[in-house]
């Protein structure tokens, strides 16, 4: 697989049709757009931002309640554990 030098992304990965920035995927590339060049976006490369910035938001959201799932479990397993010793 071929390398580009600039970020070290393969040579047919999205790029970015306004500064020729390659990424991993199309919903970055999307992102990457409405953040960077929202001004100069057709109306589906904003459709197409819209739509990742969704999707992102809706990631964020997820991997935020399992982190404090996963918060409150080592929590309380450390306070259980701490329990059982301090008793026993
Ligand atoms: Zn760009």
């Amino acid at each position: 697989m071929t390398r580009t030098r600039q970020n070290d992304q393969p040579a047919d990965a999205p790029r970015c049709s306004h500064c020729g920035e390659a990424f991993p995927t199309d919903q970055l590339r999307d992102l990457h757009r409405g953040l960077e060049h929202y001004d100069a976006l057709a109306d589906d490369e904003r459709e197409a931002f819209d739509e990742a910035y969704i999707a992102e938001t809706e990631g964020l959201r997820s991997f935020r309640l399992r982190a404090l799932a996963a918060l409150v479990l080592v929590y309380f397993g450390f306070l259980f554990a701490y329990a059982v010793m301090a008793v026993g």
